[in-house]
This record gives C-alpha cells, sequence and structure tokens, in this order.
C-alpha cells in the first residue's frame, strides 16, 4: 500500500478519506473489523470532544468521528501550528482519524497494558501524554501514518507496538513529508535525533579511521572546486562543495533521496583534498 503523502490542493475532507480510504486494508492486515467512521462530529458531541487527544475526534464502540471541518489545514509557514500529515504533531483531519483508528486498534488488541503504561512514562510523542491511552492512540497514530519517523524517535514505543501490529507500509518518514514545509522536516529530523539517512542506523560515520561525524556542528572548509565529476555521484560532490556544514550537506542530500551518497561523497572529496571538516 502506498503511505498518505499529502499534496497541495488536498481538501480536508480529501486526507479523511485518503485514510479512510486505507483502513480496511490495514484492518485486514492487522486481523481486526474494520471501523466506522464518519467525516463528521458526533451528533450529540457535536462541539469539541474531551477525549484527550485531537479534541476532534470520537471512538467508541467500534465508531470513529472526526470533525473534518474544524481540522487543521497542513501549516505552510512557520508559526505557532506545526500540523502535517504524517509528523509528529497532526491534527489535519487525517492525523485525527489515525489517531483515532489508533484507539481502535488499541482496544482491539488490548494493548493498555502495565508494560505500555511504563514505557510511556520514559518516551514522548506530544502532550496528552498523562493518559496512557491518549499515548498509546498518539503513538499508534505516528505508527500509522509514518512508521520510520516512531522507529527513530521512540524505538521503545516501536518495539512495544510491533509486538501487536506490523508497518502496513514501507516508505521512509521523508517520504512521508516529502510535500511538507522545510522547517516541519528540520524538527521531525531533530525528533528522530538524525541529520540524515546515515544516522538511521545510529552508526557514526568514520572517514579514514580519523574523524568521527556524529556532529551537526562539523564546518566544511572547501580546499579545492576541482574534482571530476565523470566518476558520477557528482551531485553529491557538487553539494557538499556548496554547504558549509555537514549538517547543511545531508540535510541538502536526503531531500534528493541521495543519502546514501553521503558517506561516499565525504570520503572521495577528504581523500582528494577538496574539503576538510572542522569540529
Ligand atoms: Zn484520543
Amino acid at each position: 500500500m502506498t503511505p498518505v503523502i499529502y499534496k497541495t490542493g488536498m481538501t480536508k475532507l480529501d486526507l479523511f478519506n485518503a485514510v479512510a480510504m486505507r483502513i480496511p486494508e490495514i484492518c485486514r492486515l492487522w486481523g481486526i473489523p474494520v471501523p466506522v467512521m464518519h467525516p463528521q462530529p458526533h451528533p450529540q458531541h457535536n462541539r469539541r470532544y474531551g477525549t484527550g487527544g485531537t479534541l476532534f475526534g470520537l471512538y467508541y464502540g467500534n465508531k470513529i468521528w472526526v470533525n473534518v471541518a474544524e481540522s487543521s489545514k497542513p501549516v505552510v509557514k512557520r508559526g505557532r501550528a506545526w500540523s502535517f500529515p504524517g509528523n509528529k504533531t497532526d491534527r489535519t483531519a487525517s492525523g485525527i482519524l489515525f489517531h483515532e483508528f489508533g484507539h481502535h486498534v488499541s482496544a482491539c488488541k488490548h494493548m493498555n497494558t502495565q508494560e505500555w503504561r511504563d514505557i510511556c512514562k520514559r518516551e514522548h510523542v506530544t502532550g496528552y501524554e498523562p493518559v496512557p491511552e491518549e499515548a498509546l492512540a498518539e503513538t499508534l497514530r505516528v505508527f500509522s501514518s509514518n512508521p520510520e519517523l516512531l522507529r527513530l524517535a521512540c524505538p521503545k514505543r516501536y518495539a512495544y507496538v510491533t509486538k501487536f501490529v506490523q508497518p502496513w507500509h514501507s516508505a521512509t518518514w521523508r517520504q512521508v513529508l516529502q510535500n511538507a514545509p522545510d522547517f516541519i522536516v528540520d524538527n521531525a529530523a531533530k525528533w528522530a535525533k538524525q541529520s540524515d539517512s546515515l544516522q538511521t542506523h545510529n552508526k557514526p560515520l568514520f572517514l579514514k579511521g580519523k574523524t568521527t561525524m556524529t556532529n551537526n556542528e562539523t564546518k566544511i572548509k572547501v580546499l579545492s572546486k576541482d574534482h571530476d565529476k565523470t566518476r558520477g555521484k557528482g551531485l553529491a560532490l557538487d553539494t557538499l562543495l556548496r554547504c558549509k556544514t555537514v549538517a547543511a550537506f545531508r540535510a541538502s542530500l536526503a531531500k534528493k533521496e541521495m543519502g546514501h551518497y553521503v558517506a561516499w561523497a565525504l570520503r572521495v572529496a577528504q581523500r582528494d583534498k577538496l574539503v576538510k571538516l572542522e569540529a
């Protein structure tokens, strides 16, 4: 299945539907009944819901209500709002639906255990954490929309969730957030404790056995712009030579999904004395 990736022009209802149309298949995969999903508030609870979580959704008895009209729009500019489909913070219609679906999964799989209550004291997703059931719904929201992001940011939570269900898509977190504004991606990277795909495996990058690249502050000093592009992967080297810091270089490469060339480009550039890295 393809992940839900926001595209410019999608309406709130489009976002709801994008998730709703995938949920039956996800339920089949996870061996749980398909909930009934309503894209409007519950008729008897037509104001803000007090269920913690998103304030704009409700779940009980196999039924989900999402107040699509009152849901957040994906953010465009940096400000106080951080909601974006697949992001850590997501009160868009897709995020609310995935949150409420999280309650459904939690109920069907009996996931709110003592083990969970111990885990959720240690790793945090959002501000609804004092209530373990809400922490679970928020965790399952991130797991459902952007599993890699949860795996990197909250490995213990991810390990717990995957005892019950498996990711239903294999996109990277950057692919899920490919149309998000830069500040959202940067913030997600920070949360995921990585500045590029290299750190996905939590391994420091060793360059010629000397430089350990775990520090985003490391500066790139360009020594020479003369390099042979015919060796291929010229883009990685070009990008490296344009950037002032390793973090900027990694971010730039990752956007072009060339993160796996990072180690290569750095190694070659150092070997050929094109750049010097300074802590
Ligand atoms: Zn909730």
